[in-house]
């Protein structure tokens, strides 16, 4: 099931020959951003320096603190004039990173994700429900358009009140569905009680959170789909990056927009396949917002070549972050972002601890706050008023809510060297 067949069965040679000329093209249009210019001309990279598709290993890395670096729109390598849409994702110190996409860009985007769908046999006769946050983040509209392109029925009905979200499902006789598995379960369980079988649905895409495949076999218990892993990052368009095929063994990733690599995440050395390592991308296709090298943290491996279904190395499904993100309920946070929050509100001390812990199938995260007698009365009002602004403060800048605790000056441990400020309670799905 092909939905751009002559792309998704390209000969290993072809392929190849598609990237390389890419990835030359891509080093043109990056000499528009400011960024790369400096970084390449600094580790003395010509256009004549890369021959070969190997030739990438001379390349610096991107990482997301270079991204950050550049708010708002430093990364982008076309006229503001030619950028059509932005997305964000959540920065560490109160700054997101902003993404953006050309008309073009939307348009392979889209493409990627009826690739994905098709490929797990979904068509136009279907009918998608998408519960998903359709703001800035990539997840809802990516899939939307995907979605649609295909020519499907889509509902977008975005996250929230479940019952209705299960009420939608039969009375519109939904036959897929996209949301985080951990949504996916805390939905199974609210049909439960309502006492409905999900009957029209077939096909489950879950993603945005690593899950694991005692989930998996629960999703599929509960709700009756075929469950499918989905991968993709915003600074790489967003989902549709790799997906499941109907093996569901491995992720295919489309080599021909995205150049793989998986490194050491200490040394920067590039591993062979079947090691485990930091995913490392290089788009070959985005306009708006080229990448060289870019360093998704996500850790994975590449397989060896031989799925049934179609050519290309896939790679494994993510089982970690290389650095110390968070994902709570497919929103990444930084320690660093809570960090940057707290210390901004005087009557906070500065000792702080989080606790994450999945309740009902739902990521909830406990911030433990030190309160600052300097700066507080010690009435009860007040305290009160101040929890109230830390949940305030903490929502605002991690688009979460969070339960605060406060806490006697003293009492939060502390630490000789790595503070270890989170302690991650959530059993491994
Ligand atoms: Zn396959």
């Amino acid at each position: 099931m092909f939905w751009d067949k002559k792309i998704e069965t390209m000969k290993p040679k072809d392929l190849q020959a598609l990237q390389f000329k890419r990835l030359k093209k891509t080093l043109y249009q990056i000499q528009n951003v400011e960024f790369y210019r400096k970084r390449l001309a600094e580790a003395g990279i010509k256009s004549s320096s890369i021959r070969t598709l190997e030739d990438i290993t001379k390349i610096p890395f991107t990482k997301k603190q270079d991204l950050r670096d550049g708010y708002p729109f430093g990364f982008f390598a076309v006229p503001l004039k030619k950028i059509i849409r932005i997305h964000t994702t959540s920065g560490t110190t109160g700054k997101p990173t902003v993404v953006g996409y050309t008309r073009n860009d939307l348009d392979i985007w889209s493409d990627l994700i009826a690739r994905n769908m098709t490929m797990v046999g979904i068509t136009k006769n279907d009918v998608f429900q998408n519960m998903v946050n359709y703001g800035m983040f990539t997840g809802g509209l990516g899939f939307h358009y995907g979605a649609e392109k295909i020519g499907m029925m889509v509902i977008p009905s975005a996250t929230g009140n479940s019952k209705r979200q299960i009420e939608m499902i039969n009375d519109f006789g939904v036959t897929t569905i996209h949301c985080t598995p951990s949504y996916a379960m805390h939905l199974s369980e609210v049909a439960e009680e309502m006492n409905t079988s999900l009957n029209s649905l077939k096909t489950g895409l879950f993603g945005a959170e690593p899950w694991s495949e005692s989930i998996r076999k629960t999703l599929e218990k509960r709700l009756g789909v075929t469950a499918y892993d989905s991968y993709g990052l915003s600074e790489l368009f967003g989902p549709g990056v790799a997906f499941e095929c109907q093996e569901r063994d491995g992720l295919h990733i489309w080599h021909d927009c995205y150049l793989v690599e998986i490194i050491d995440p200490k040394t920067g050395d590039q591993l062979a396949d079947g090691e485990r390592g930091e995913l490392v991308v290089t788009p070959l296709v985005k306009e708006a917002m080229p990448l060289l090298r870019y360093r998704t943290g996500d850790v994975s491996m590449l397989m060896e070549d031989g799925c049934i279904c179609r050519r290309g190395k896939k790679i494994a499904r993510i089982t970690g972050r290389s650095d110390d993100m968070l994902v709570i309920r497919g929103i990444n946070v930084f320690p660093s972002q809570i960090e940057h929050v707290l210390l901004k509100i005087p009557e906070v001390g500065n000792q702080f601890m989080v606790y994450i812990d999945r309740i009902n199938h739902l990521d909830e995260m406990t911030v433990e706050v030190e309160i600052n007698r300097n700066y507080f009365s010690g009435e009860l009002a007040d305290l009160a008023k101040l929890q109230k602004n830390i949940v305030k403060e903490l929502r605002n800048a991690l688009e979460l809510r969070t339960t605060v605790k406060l806490v006697e000056p003293g009492s939060l441990p502390r630490f000789e060297g790595k503070a270890k400020r989170v302690i991650d309670r959530r059993e491994a799905i």
